[in-house]
């Protein structure tokens, strides 16, 4: 049958930490700062894995409380969660993400963005979309505080 997950993340932005999004190093002055490399992108996409076949969260899996988990590449985690969606015989079909990210424009990064994200889960590039959406100026994402991202996947499973 065919299932839909949903993913949504959030990391705060902090001076010396590098700005890794889908696993693109983003040059910026700021970056995203968490127990990994804080990818939002490819953690809301993971979320979105798990939850197409019901099974937790990203935490539950990988818990931030685990030092082996410490800087790790979160290309490294969607791996896993992939792994994770084969055992269950799960076959991703696509994935849909959006960025949400007042600075720096990521315009030009989301085409590798993209591509990383297809090669990981084993797709062809035109099953995965990553777009970017400026807050606007409002609010925590509109003051440059922190950066978003959501994602909806949808996997075939037996
Ligand atoms: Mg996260």
């Amino acid at each position: 049958m065919n299932r839909v997950g949903l993913g949504w993340d959030l990391h705060p932005l902090v001076e010396g930490r590098p700005l890794v999004l889908g696993g693109v190093t983003v040059p910026s002055p700021v970056g995203l700062t968490g127990h990994s490399d804080a990818d939002v992108l490819s953690h809301a996409v993971s979320e979105a894995l798990l939850g197409a076949l019901a099974l937790g969260d990203l935490g539950r899996h990988f818990p931030d409380t685990d030092p082996r988990f410490r800087g790790i590449s979160s290309l490294e985690l969607l791996r896993r969660v992939q792994v994770l969606v084969a055992e269950r015989g799960g076959r991703v079909v696509n994935v849909d993400a959006t960025l949400l990210a007042e600075a720096p424009r990521l315009g030009a990064h989301l085409p590798e963005m993209a591509k990383n994200l297809a090669a990981i889960l084993g797709l062809e590039v035109d099953r995965v979309s990553v777009k970017a959406k400026s807050p606007e100026g409002l609010g925590m994402l509109g003051r440059a505080e922190g950066i978003a991202a959501m994602a909806v996947v949808s996997v075939e499973a037996p």
